[in-house]
């Protein structure tokens, strides 16, 4: 028996159409590479969006085709995710900081017709071209000529009906930035999309209404802007997009446009106080930051929560959409200590309702939410990949439980900390030592600016930390005094047995370490 409630099916441009009817006059900002400034809403990308799906149908694309961007964030970007979802299509979000190895296996797998890029990346496109086997058309988005992204869409009415189908259709594909191996693709579907959405706008989450001004630092190409270029539009939010990461920009945007809301991995912030130590100047209307992507350091936390600012803590990954974990302040936050805040937002966060968590030990028994037992951590929900693209299995078990690859606890409060990576942790005599949390300790050590953990071969111990140390400039803090420091935070066992300064460290796509590249550069060294 079938209840009595209406088909509805839950389909992405039903978002972009309640923005625009709803919230049109909501601006969008946003800033070129070449330092141009546009100011469009919700109704304008709407309208964009439109004339972008005629183009796209005069090139014969349509429902199913794969239409690539490799671009920063800004409204031209967000038009083509409308467009290329309005035709049926899946809009396909390219990292263009993977090596060219990656950007040729990731278009040719993903078998893109169409490819939309920022001419910051011209150089690339035209090296990469000849290996490109399925694109027939490119178009720049900030090209003024009659070949570019404005031409383009000027030359349609915007008179079009956004194609229809099941919820369950394809709408997105974001692929890993593949630290091992090749990348994998994630299609994210039409129904997922706009669960995931209605997660996020929560107040558990991204706390969004139309009174936010959100200016994402995370890119539109790292899984999905984190989501939100939709639940922006869910909530109709002003948005201000920065195609540059310059923290002068940044720190501009947030304060001429007045941001509530911004969101980015931890070494945008890193690069944002810099900013702040250097000039003085400070985002005076920020009310939310969200960090994710990597543990955010709990002195960065301190900082951001000394700004009067929300610090939200997100954990996901690509094949959540990206949503696992957020923090949120619990009823008695205010009667807690400073340092019980600080304990607490370092957490990830808790389980927001659409997702469930689980931690596994070695013998795949259920470890209880007590803080202490360790072990992969699993999940599953509507917004959770089950099988990769054009994988040949699921890459879930028959409950649908995905196995992130990450250490975790559970705590009795219900919220979520992740201890490390499966393939980071430090095994020294059996057991384990969190990488990241050596890290985050360093980083409160003055005078240390960024640090890296890994595991070095031992004839005893089997692996034992060493500590990588990028200084801050004009620090000459020494190995004693970060010792020193980390033996305040950490058990003596875990105490690097050697610290090494660097000038650099190693990062990925998205601005995480990358800790394969350091095992193979320290794969020989011999601890003292
Ligand atoms: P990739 O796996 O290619 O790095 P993702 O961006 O999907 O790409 O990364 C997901 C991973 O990032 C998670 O599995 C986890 O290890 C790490 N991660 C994300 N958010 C956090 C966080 N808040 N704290 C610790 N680790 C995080």
């Amino acid at each position: 028996m079938l209840g009595g409630m209406q088909d509805f099916e839950l389909r992405v441009p039903r978002l972009i159409d309640h923005a625009a009817r709803e919230h049109g006059t909501r601006e969008i900002v946003s800033v070129y590479a070449d330092g141009q400034e546009t100011r469009t809403n919700w109704a304008g990308i709407s309208r964009d969006a439109r004339k972008l799906c005629q183009a796209l149908e005069r090139f014969g694309c349509g429902k199913g085709d794969r239409i690539a961007t490799l671009a920063m964030n800004h409204s031209r970007h967000l038009v083509a995710w409308y467009g290329a979802i309005g035709i049926g299509g899946v809009i396909h979000t390219i990292n263009p900081r993977l090596f060219d190895e990656q950007l040729v296996y990731i278009a040719n797998h993903a078998e893109d017709r169409v490819l939309f890029y920022d001419k910051q990346f011209q150089s690339l496109v035209d090296r990469l071209k000849p290996q490109w086997t399925s694109i027939e058309h490119y178009v720049a988005f900030d090209d003024d000529g009659p070949d570019g992204f404005e031409a383009l869409i000027a030359a349609e009415d915007g008179d079009y009906v956004w194609v229809e189908g099941p919820e369950r259709d394809p709408c997105m594909l974001c692929y890993t930035s593949g630290t091992t191996g090749n990348p994998k693709g994630v299609l994210y579907e039409h129904r997922s999309t706009i669960i995931h959405a209605m997660a996020e706008v929560a107040p558990w989450v991204f706390n969004l209404s139309a009174n936010a001004v959100v200016l994402p630092i995370v890119p539109m190409f790292h899984a999905a802007s984190w989501g939100l270029p939709y639940a922006g539009a869910m909530s109709g939010a002003k948005f201000v997009y920065s195609a540059v990461n310059d923290p002068k920009v940044l720190c501009r945007l947030m304060n001429d446009e007045k941001v509530t809301h911004s969101a980015g991995v931890p070494t945008v912030w890193l690069s944002m106080f810099q900013h702040m130590d250097a000039t003085g100047e400070e985002p005076r209307h920020l009310q939310q930051v969200t960090i994710g992507g990597s543990a955010a350091p709990r002195a960065m936390i301190e900082r951001i929560m000394g700004m009067g600012v929300v610090v939200k803590h997100l954990w996901g990954m690509t094949e959540t959409s990206p949503i696992g974990t957020a923090g949120f302040p619990p009823p008695h936050w205010d009667e807690m200590t400073l340092g019980e805040q600080l304990d607490l937002v370092s957490r990830q966060g808790s389980i927001p309702f659409g997702v469930e968590l689980r931690v596994l030990d070695d013998e795949d028994r259920e470890q209880p939410r007590d803080g202490v037992s360790s072990g992969r951590l699993q999940i599953r929900g509507p917004w959770v990949v089950k099988r990769y693209f054009k994988a040949d299995a699921d890459a879930v078990d028959a409950d649908n439980w995905f196995d992130t690859g990450d250490v975790a606890v559970l705590h009795p409060d219900g919220t979520m900390q992740i201890t490390d990576r499966a393939k980071d942790v430090i095994k020294s005599g059996g057991e384990w030592i969190s990488s990241v949390e050596l890290e985050n300790a360093a980083i409160g050590c003055a005078g240390v600016g960024e640090a890296a953990a890994i595991g070095i071969y031992h004839p005893k111990w089997d692996e034992r930390p060493l500590l990588l140390v990028v200084r801050k400039p004009g620090s000459n803090v020494t190995p004693d005094e970060i010792t020193a420091h980390l033996s305040n935070h950490v058990a003596k066992w875990w105490l690097p047995d050697e610290i090494v300064f660097v000038d650099d460290l190693p990062h990925t796509a998205t601005g995480k370490l990358l800790k394969t590249e350091l095992r193979a550069r320290f794969k020989d060294y011999k601890l003292a």
